[in-house]
């Protein structure tokens, strides 16, 4: 990072700035502010945007287009018109495509605790079986991705992310190299948290490349596949047919949700791979249940009814939630613009900006914050076992609180990354050469 604007102070100048800072914390602390800015909440008016999908259900209306009583037991993969609108999100065939529940983490979990226990097609081995089992972990990245495989024990290799992806010189090297990595974690659209999008030239090299491991998976989690911020959405190359392109049909599993479209907790989750794929899923999801929740797939295609609706309403969500975006784009160039305190991302969709304060400062910044009344995500939780090497990177999540909660929280933020650099500041002057 350049010289930023506390270096180029002289020592009574940075004395003072820094107790007009602590000053103005104190004055912030004492108004006792609560706000949970953790996790990328939808808000109250996105929720209320979907309230018809309570009601657009009859007592008369319980049947699945090919007849099927969508209130009986059955039909593991879905009702056929759900699998037909998720495969427009999943970029599939219908034939390609599971809908399950409603949480997508689930299926990533059930998915890979499966691939412990059993052979996934082109597994010699049951990973549980084998003395290591290593996943290459793009960082900074989703935390629950690293808490699936921290607690199946499977270690963490973290890849630094370049502007248009990972780093794949080094995920093309490891993966070639060693036969104990078995997976890559990848969120390829509007990325938690950096907000990225894989390039083209990402997509191919990770369809195309050399594994050692036979049975190699990409768990590809596009959960911001239809999020965008924009009229001119990013457009991110279809993974399944690179794979299938590169004579590698069952490298990948593709994953989403309705948790940002619907409702998180009650939307639903999906899934998509090559048949092959697809086929030993069902066969080994079938033992743990009879099926999922016809009903409520049912009333996902009564109320979105095609692609163009999902479409219409993801607009409406980004007509609400846009402004936040924007709210801390200018309350961080206001505070922060110029000072080289801090760098943050300007996503096209999604849902978190992704903030690097001077190294050493994040996890002071985030403590400051919630001594002050705003928690936001534990720094260092974008990094496999929590470990940010650098300690500088904070995922803001804006979208929950109203825009006045999320300004005041937002101003406390910035004035504890400038305390917090300030601090370090006087510490490395005070500390003898
Ligand atoms: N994947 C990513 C990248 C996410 O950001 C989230 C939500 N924060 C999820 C998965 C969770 O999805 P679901 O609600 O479908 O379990």
């Amino acid at each position: 990072m350049a010289i930023t604007s506390l270096e180029r102070m002289n020592n009574s100048d940075l004395a003072g700035y820094y107790s007009t800072l602590s000053r103005n914390y104190k004055k912030v602390r004492s108004q006792n502010l609560k706000l949970d800015m953790s996790r990328g909440k939808p808000c109250q008016e996105q929720l209320d945007l979907t309230a018809g999908l309570i009601d657009c259900l009859s007592r008369t209306d319980f049947r699945a287009a090919n007849g099927t009583d969508c209130r009986n037991y059955g039909g593991i993969d879905g009702i056929p018109e759900i699998r037909e609108l998720c495969a427009w999100i999943l970029e599939a065939r219908p034939a390609e495509v599971i809908v399950g529940g409603n949480s997508s983490l689930a299926l990533m979990h059930d998915l890979i605790v499966r691939a412990m226990l059993q052979k996934l097609p082109g597994s010699e081995t049951p990973w549980k079986k084998l003395p290591q089992v290593r996943f290459l972990c793009p960082s900074p990245g989703y935390d629950r991705h690293f808490a699936i495989c921290e607690y199946l024990g499977i270690e963490m290799i973290p890849v630094n992310y370049q502007a248009d992806g990972p780093d794949m010189d080094k995920v093309e090297r490891l993966a070639a190299a060693d036969p104990t990595i078995k997976g890559i974690w990848c969120v390829p659209k509007y990325s938690n948290p950096t907000g990225i999008t894989y390039s083209d030239s990402v997509v191919k090299r990770l369809a195309t490349m050399t594994t050692k491991a036979s049975d190699f998976r990409i768990f590809w989690d596009n959960a911001y596949a239809v999020h965008h911020l924009t009229n001119t959405p990013d457009r991110l190359l279809n993974i399944l047919t690179a794979c299938k392109n590169a004579g590698n049909p069952d490298r990948v599993f593709i994953f989403a949700s309705s948790s940002k479209i619907s409702f998180p907790g009650s939307g639903i989750a999906m899934m998509a791979g090559s048949e092959t794929n697809i086929n030993w899923l069902k066969k080994q999801m079938i033992i743990q249940t009879i099926g999922p929740d016809k009903m409520n797939q049912l009333r996902h295609v009564r109320f979105f009814k095609d692609p163009a609706g999902i479409e219409a309403h993801m607009r409406r969500h980004a007509a609400i939630i846009k402004p936040k975006f924007d709210l801390v784009t200018a309350i961080f160039e206001s505070t922060l613009g110029g000072k080289n305190l801090a760098t943050w991302s300007n996503p096209r969709g999604g849902y978190f900006i992704s903030l690097n304060t001077l190294p050493g400062c994040a996890k002071k910044v985030v403590a400051k914050a919630a001594e002050a009344g705003v928690v936001l995500t534990g720094a260092g939780a974008t990094f496999p076992y929590g470990l940010d090497p650098e300690d500088k990177n904070i995922r803001i999540a804006p979208t929950f609180p109203p825009l006045p909660e999320l300004k005041q929280a937002l101003e406390l933020v910035a004035l504890c990354i400038q305390l917090v650099s300030a601090e370090q500041e006087l510490a490395k002057r005070s500390t003898p050469a």
